[in-house]
């Protein structure tokens, strides 16, 4: 037996792919046609869960699709923030032209967090707990993306 050469080359695989995000997400993306941001909340503790969820997640207790639907404001909390230089949503183009900041959003009314890019926010001026407020697309779809981020109220 002759023993094979493989050669190799190096290279970047890019898979484009759908995945049903679910019978509760998919109320909580509609809403943000209408430029509205939706809760659920726990019958049993009143936790408010933005994403909504079917399950509590401190009490366990199922959260009906069909009601508990809260309607909540536009503004919230940072409660945490990372700095990037790189992009999260295309890894492909890599490096951001300045750093991006990432934030853990509380929405007011809300007792959970959304994650999104602060905009139009120096890093030397980002500060946990500070007020900030959605920036909607202008002509939103119904998914995550018409939420281009959080700017400070
Ligand atoms: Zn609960």
């Amino acid at each position: 037996m002759t023993e094979k050469l493989v050669v190799t080359n190096k290279g970047f695989v890019r898979a484009d792919f759908s995945f049903w995000v679910g019978l509760y997400m998919d109320k909580f993306y509609d809403s943000f046609e209408n430029k509205k941001i939706i809760g659920n909340k726990c019958s049993k503790c009143g936790k408010v869960f933005v994403p909504p969820r079917k399950k509590c997640g401190k009490c366990n207790e199922t959260i009906p699709l069909d009601n508990n639907w809260v309607n909540l404001p536009n503004t919230g909390t940072l409660l945490n923030y990372t700095i990037t230089h790189y992009k999260v949503s295309d890894r492909a183009a890599r490096k951001a032209k300045k750093p991006q900041i990432i934030g853990m959003v509380q929405i007011d009314g809300s007792d959970t967090a959304i994650v999104y890019r602060l905009l139009n926010i120096d890093i030397e001026n980002v500060k946990i707990g500070m007020k900030l407020k959605i920036e909607w697309e202008e002509k939103p779809k119904g998914n995550p993306a018409d939420i281009k981020g959080f700017v400070q109220v």
